[in-house]
């Protein structure tokens, strides 16, 4: 199916085409220099934006991909999690399209978005079931079992507080770095020592794992890195930057792989998905790589452009669920802002 996918859960208005698994366009819109200035993405400000953007980004994505919106076989939304006011704006303009046109839409969640981006690599052989997939992202940090992209993902655990992006995102701030932090942090990581300063990993105590096996926790090695830079400060000694990136980095990327191998071992799963904006981060991609060679684990990697927020991944996913035979979903749908990953697609109609 050809399936045009619309993406504005956060500050990127994403126009993705695909047909079946191949990706035909991928229109990218950020509003992200608009919220740099205040550190951070303001919610009415990129709901303006979407507002702006969406017209042109699927013109181009159309132009590109050398189709007219008349070819379409269905078109694909996300309807949450993310900021209510950017998700408004893309549903409106998807059940617009959609009724206009007289095609079938799909609403998807977002999440499961950031797992179907996988599908899209031309160079991976097809997914298998079950497949351990940890997801990691401005807003979320996720251990899933997926036994069915379209149909069965279990949550194995999550971020009691904070988010790994959010994470890079404040201690990044607390170096003196820009917004977004994680890019800034890898960049400034490359030169220094991950050895140097050993900062805490998150619920990784045997006290702690009884309970929290899967799940993660970013706000103590935050606080940990702000009195470490706090002390040097006092001390009248200069912040080495790059081995503070450099440990930080090693701390998040170690509790993400170990935790995410862990649960390969226990459900006898030898394959692990990586999805989100974080999977861009060179340190995480290269110590999964390793470790799970060491494991006898597969690791699958979407397309680095693939992994932060755009439209083909919500293509992706959509033009899975018309491929396994589900129904379209009604126009009874708002956005979700908390939508839970295990909630693929929102409002499936009755089978007629
Ligand atoms: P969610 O998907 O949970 O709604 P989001 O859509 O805002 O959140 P993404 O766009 O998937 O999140 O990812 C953005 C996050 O990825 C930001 O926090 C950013 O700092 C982080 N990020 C981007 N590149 C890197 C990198 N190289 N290293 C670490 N983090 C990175
Ligand atoms: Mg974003
Ligand atoms: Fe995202």
């Amino acid at each position: 199916p050809l399936v045009l996918g619309i993406e504005t859960s956060c500050d990127e208005t994403g126009i993705g085409i695909v047909r079946g698994r191949t990706l035909l366009s991928n229109t990218i819109a950020s509003s992200m220099d608009e919220h740099a200035r205040y550190g951070g993405v303001v919610p009415e400000v990129a709901a303006r934006a979407h507002l702006e953007a969406l017209e042109p980004a699927i013109e181009a994505a159309l132009a590109e991909s050398g189709v007219t919106l008349t070819d379409l076989d269905a078109v694909a939304v996300t309807s949450g999690p993310g900021l209510a006011g950017a998700l408004m704006v893309g549903i409106g303009a998807a059940k617009a399209l959609a009724v206009s046109l007289g095609k079938p839409l799909y609403a998807v969640n977002h999440l499961v978005g950031h797992i179907a981006a996988d599908i899209l690599d031309p160079d991976a052989p097809p997914l298998e079931y079950p497949t351990v997939a940890l997801l990691v992202s401005g807003g979320h940090t996720s251990l899933l079992l997926v036994r069915d992209l379209t149909t069965d993902i279990e949550l194995l655990g999550e971020t009691m507080d904070d988010a790994a992006g959010e994470a890079f995102d404040k201690v990044a701030r607390l170096l003196g770095l820009p917004y977004p932090g994680g890019p800034e942090i890898d960049r400034a990581a490359a030169s220094g020592d991950p050895a140097a300063i050993r900062f805490p990993r998150g619920l990784s105590r045997a006290s702690d794992l009884a309970q929290h096996r899967y799940d993660f926790s970013f706000s103590g090695l935050k606080t940990a890195v702000a009195r470490w830079i706090e002390q040097r400060r006092a001390a009248g000694e200069e912040v080495p930057v790059a081995d503070v990136a450099a440990a930080f980095r090693e701390a998040v990327v170690d509790v993400l792989v170990t935790k995410a191998l862990a649960a390969c071992k226990d459900h006898g799963v030898p394959r692990l998905l990586l999805g989100g904006g974080v999977i861009a981060n060179r340190r995480l991609r290269d110590i999964a790589l390793e470790r799970a060679e060491a494991a006898g684990v597969t690791v699958r990697i979407p397309p680095l452009s693939l992994c932060t927020d755009n439209g083909a991944m919500i293509a992706a996913l959509a033009s899975e669920l018309v491929m396994s035979g589900r129904a379209p979903s009604t126009l009874e749908f708002g956005a979700d802002s908390t939508l839970p990953v295990t909630e693929i697609q929102v409002a499936e109609a009755e089978e007629v």
